[in-house]
């Protein structure tokens, strides 16, 4: 009979600003379905909405998703 031995290294996880953060706003009004396709710059993205929402009265709800980039390190 064999015993495996499983050994665990504590890692931590943190953001690395330096690789961007994406950002795409989804109109929420019933059928719409528009949304601003995904920014490289969050600013471009709400721009979209404040635009949309000027063309389209009662198109005032969206849902933001934001991706950003995240590294892996080995605690020492
Ligand atoms: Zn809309």
């Amino acid at each position: 009979m064999s015993r495996t031995v499983l050994r665990y290294v504590a890692h931590t996880i943190n953001r690395v600003p330096e690789n961007g953060i994406t950002a795409e706003l989804f109109c929420a009004a019933d059928e719409c379905g528009l949304s601003s396709g995904p920014e490289g710059n969050p600013d471009d993205a709400q721009d979209w909405a404040l635009r949309h929402t000027g063309r389209n009265p009662g198109h005032d709800l969206f849902r933001r998703e934001y991706t950003d980039h995240a590294r892996v390190i080995r605690a020492e």
